[in-house]
């Protein structure tokens, strides 16, 4: 099967493991024949959501990196240079100037912080109404981000479901419990011309939890006349290259996807699935 890798990382970004060519050979057996690494830039420090302002200080390294894995990489691999950046609306020209930076072929829009606030990987959740005012938070914080110009494709939508509880449980982001919000926000993204992706992570453990977003929020994007959908793994090691691709593929025929989409210099073209 002919799957796409639309989100992945390498040593470029704090958190990856292993390089660009480690990251494309893993991929490649895992039957990855287009891949688009999208290194983090993050506006926000991750510890303190403190503004970042070296956060595009990979840009060498990562170019570098990419020019001599080019070479290396199978014939009939396409291997493209992307960036996952984090918190554009938090400086929204700072934003667009990195995006507009001419080697990228993509860019995913994230948000892992709420402003001044660490990522909600490493936030406390003191109790369930902290809980749910910084997811309360976070759509208020993705609706403003996709106003802003600065990503193609907003990533992983529901992130802090991850890892905010709420009486013992994952709090839900759902079309049940945000449906006026996701609404309004996935049409904001079709009428710009942005996508989302399907993010795979779930599909590995940890962390578990299916896709994100979750199936309903993609059937509603369908619903709505969302086209753009890219397929990512958000791999950071080569053990999780390529895993979890497979199970998006699936879900997006059973929605009745016929497309997934890749991008070269920040333009979308479209795959039969
Ligand atoms: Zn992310
Ligand atoms: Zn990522």
């Amino acid at each position: 099967m002919f799957l796409t890798d639309y989100h992945i990382h390498s040593t470029c970004s704090d958190d990856g493991h292993n390089t660009m060519l480690e990251m494309v050979m893993a991929s490649y057996e895992k039957g990855v024949r287009q891949l688009c690494f999208t290194d983090h830039c993050d506006i926000d420090h991750f510890r303190t959501g403190e503004p970042n302002p070296n956060c595009f200080l990979i840009r060498r390294q990562m170019l570098d990196m990419y020019k001599n894995t080019l070479p290396a990489v199978p014939k009939d691999m396409k291997v493209l240079l992307g960036l996952e950046l984090g918190e554009g609306n938090h400086d929204a020209a700072e934003a667009k100037k990195i995006a507009d930076s001419e080697e990228l072929d993509f860019v995913l829009g994230s948000i892992h912080n709420l402003k001044g606030k660490p990522d909600f990987y490493e936030t406390k959740y003191s109790s369930d109404e902290r809980s749910q005012a910084l997811i309360d938070n976070y759509m208020e914080e993705l609706l403003e981000l996709s106003r802003i110009d600065c990503f193609d494709v907003m990533a992983h939508i529901g992130y802090p479901s991850r890892y905010i509880r709420k009486g013992g449980e994952r709090v839900e982001i759902s079309t049940r419990t945000y449906g006026d919000t996701l609404t309004a926000l996935l049409k904001n993204l079709i009428e710009r011309g942005k996508g989302i992706e399907i993010n795979c992570s779930g599909f590995r453990t940890p962390p578990g939890g299916g896709s994100l977003p979750s199936v309903d929020i993609l059937r509603l994007y369908k619903e709505l006349g969302g086209e753009i959908i890219t397929v990512g793994s958000d791999a950071h090691r080569v053990t999780n290259a390529g895993v979890g691709l497979a199970e998006g593929f699936d879900i997006l025929r059973d929605l009745g996807y016929k497309y997934v989409a890749v991008f070269v210099k920040r333009k979308p073209s479209f795959l039969k699935i």
